[in-house]
């Protein structure tokens, strides 16, 4: 990732420097929304893959959509064979397995107290589209030690690379 895109602040969105950077390419922003649309009122989830730069911004270049094996409006569990797979394709992709990502339908787009219990690796960018609101609201969490912090997002126009 040698360029950086032009406009990648959004309006009126300050960034604090304690803030990990991390930009979702747009195209599988759309496959992710459309998942968890389509399997509203459930939860929605999957992995997260891509790069990080020379600075340390990650830049999630493929959403997987897994099978919540849960199948329930208030949590999700990752299909694990499903999950097995999708690493299997990052690697042949040359990809970085960056974090996870599900859907609330009907809560904010914050870590639920279960979502934080279950969070067990510092590294992982984990992501929340919430269908509470309107809108759908996407956030991006650092989760340790319980305790969430909410993450730069930005959206990158772009194409999924495969
Ligand atoms: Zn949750």
């Amino acid at each position: 990732m040698n360029s950086r895109p032009a406009n990648y602040l959004r309006e009126g969105k300050t960034v604090n420097s304690e803030m990990e950077r991390i930009w979702l390419v747009r195209a599988e922003y759309d496959r992710m929304l459309l998942e968890a649309r389509t399997q509203y009122p459930k939860e929605a989830c999957g992995l997260l893959a891509g790069t990080i730069s020379e600075d340390g911004e990650k830049i999630v270049s493929k959403v997987y959509l897994l099978t919540n094996t849960d199948q329930s409006e208030e949590h999700f569990s990752l299909d694990p064979k499903e999950q097995l797979d999708a690493i299997r394709d990052m690697r042949k992709l040359g990809l970085k397995p960056l974090g996870n990502w599900h859907s609330h339908p009907k809560t904010p787009s914050r870590p639920s107290e279960e979502d934080k219990r279950l969070a067990y690796d510092r590294q992982a960018v984990y992501m929340i589209l919430s269908f509470a609101e309107a809108e759908p609201v996407l956030n991006a969490f650092h989760i340790e030690n319980g305790e969430a912090r909410k993450e730069f997002l930005g959206i990158v126009e772009g194409e999924q690379i495969a």
